[in-house]
């Protein structure tokens, strides 16, 4: 059963075409890891599918379990069960962690329950409490202001907090590993792990092999020029960490 399905997907930026018809299924329980360059649209892709205003689908289509995610807003796209741990996270001083995550998890239960009151709180803290401890962070962190001073493995470890609360149908990891040290990036990866049999899929995108050598894709996909250029299993990721992508660009000029 197909989960994830990308349709000739054409994206701009600023009246630029960035991505050029992206086609690609994720079906149920894959995880799939998207690689390339820099500034080929891994990004782009990652923010179109979550809906962020400044990227425009000028052609195509996106589905998430057969609902069209191209008509909804990014919170109701969120609401259907997609989550995206950005590449960059951004600082939101003055909204601490905890407040941020019970917000997030309320609107959620509010669209599956209309008459939900929101999960109690010692039901949260429990909960908060259990998933701070899966990533190893310190109980501190649930109070601090999300993000604000935060170190760049910091921020990417809340980015998983945020994807095990939330316990979405199908993330996204835009370039989870960077800023990432060996240790953090075992701890992060065993927490991606932990929910892997409880989403429905997962699309990482990654830069360098590496992470892949701890979550395990299904499906390895490269990504050049605005379009997935080629696609193999896992010893594609090896193939790439060996030879580099010139050996791609020379096979997919622009
Ligand atoms: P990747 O994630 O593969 O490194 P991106 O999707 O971030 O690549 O970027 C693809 C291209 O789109 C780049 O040339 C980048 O400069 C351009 N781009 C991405 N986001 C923006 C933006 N917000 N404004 C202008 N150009 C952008
Ligand atoms: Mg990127």
């Amino acid at each position: 059963m197909a989960e994830l399905v990308i349709k000739n997907l054409h994206v701009n930026v600023d009246d630029n075409e960035i991505l050029k018809g992206v086609n690609l299924a994720v079906n149920s329980g894959e995880v799939h890891a998207i690689m390339g360059p820099n500034g080929t649209g891994k990004s782009t892709l990652a923010y179109a599918l979550m809906g962020h205003p400044k990227y425009e689908v000028t052609q195509g289509e996106a589905t998430l379990d057969g609902t069209n995610l191209l008509d909804l807003a990014p919170n109701e796209r969120s609401a259907l069960g997609l989550f995206l741990a950005f590449q960059y996270p951004v600082a939101v001083p003055g909204v601490s962690v905890a407040n941020f995550l019970r917000t997030a998890l309320n609107a959620h239960r509010k669209v599956d329950d209309p008459e939900d009151k929101g999960i109690s709180i010692p039901d949260f803290r429990k909960k908060l409490k259990e998933k701070l401890a899966l990533l190893e962070m310190d109980e501190s962190f649930a109070g601090r202001y999300l993000n604000d001073g935060f170190s760049g493995g910091e921020k990417k470890r809340i980015e998983i907090l945020q994807m095990a609360t939330l316990e979405p149908k199908f993330s996204i990891l835009d370039e989870t590993d960077s800023g990432l040290d060996i240790d953090a990036l075992k701890i992060v990866s065993d927490g991606v792990n932990a929910t892997r049999g409880k989403q429905q899929g997962i699309l990482v995108i990654t830069h360098y092999q590496r992470i892949l050598n701890y979550i395990k894709p299904d499906f390895v996909h490269v990504m050049l020029h605005g379009r997935i250029a080629q696609s193999g299993g896992p010893e594609l990721a090896l193939q790439l960490e060996e030879e580099g992508y010139e050996w791609l660009r020379e096979k997919y000029p622009a």
